[in-house]
């Protein structure tokens, strides 16, 4: 089976829609989704609906959640807050309801699933080091655990040495962010298992940045989030 992992869509549909044309050209039978499908950008309500058609498993993420503890979005920078409360506004009750659904966690036999990291999911902790990276193993039991919010695709193995997806060995797996990508390459980034012969690839797809841009501006949202896009950053 071939699964693809998508993570930090935040409301950008112009990189959702070219990360799904190249999922679709790629064999994939399930698409699983990390979370933040809202904040920052301009299309919540057509993001969330892509993802109930298409994807099979998707959990919460800290931008998703804000939108239904709206004290939670303080934690934001400032230009996202002001997206997190014009998200809230936005979002139809559908789909408001729909993220309200999310679970923080699924786990599969081949893989778990989490926002920010396996180990007490609703902290959101940033997996930014080695010794954060070595807490999370020990908060999950399948060969591989994906996980985004910081926007940085990395592959770490349990021994905290091997940086290159292979066997026999456990995986703690950052596939990037579809929609606002921060490691300084602007595109869509999203990550593809192959079960079979188990081999795992993080995938780059150009897409339509001036166009995402364009609608940020269009809905008033800060310029930064617009400028962002641009560098990948
Ligand atoms: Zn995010």
């Amino acid at each position: 089976m071939r699964i693809a992992v998508i993570s930090d869509i935040h409301s950008n549909i112009q990189a959702l829609r070219s990360t799904l044309a190249v999922i679709d050209a790629s064999n994939v039978q399930e698409i699983y989704c990390l979370g933040d499908t809202v904040g920052y950008g301009a299309n919540p309500n057509e993001c969330v609906e892509l993802l109930r058609q298409r994807s099979t498993h998707v959990v919460r993420g800290n931008h998703d959640h804000a939108i239904l503890e709206e004290a939670t979005a303080k934690y934001f920078s400032r230009a996202g807050r002001t997206a997190s409360e014009w998200t809230r506004s936005a979002l139809t009750k559908e789909n408001r309801d729909f993220l309200g659904s999310l679970p923080l966690r699924v786990d599969t036999e081949v893989c778990t699933i989490a926002h920010a990291c396996p180990f007490r999911p609703e902290e959101w902790e940033y997996v930014l080091s080695l010794e954060i990276a070595e807490r999370q193993f020990s908060a999950f039991k399948t060969p591989v655990c994906f996980i985004g919010h910081t926007h940085i695709p990395v592959v770490c193995g349990e021994d905290l040495l091997t940086f290159s997806f292979g066997k026999d060995m456990r995986f703690l797996v950052n596939v990037g962010s579809v929609g606002q990508p921060r490691d300084g390459n602007p595109e869509s980034s999203f990550g593809l298992l192959d079960t079979d012969t188990w081999e795992y690839e993080n995938k780059r797809v150009a897409y339509d940045i001036a166009g995402a841009a364009e609608a940020i501006k269009n809905a008033g949202l800060p310029d930064i989030l617009a400028k962002r896009l641009f560098e990948g950053v």
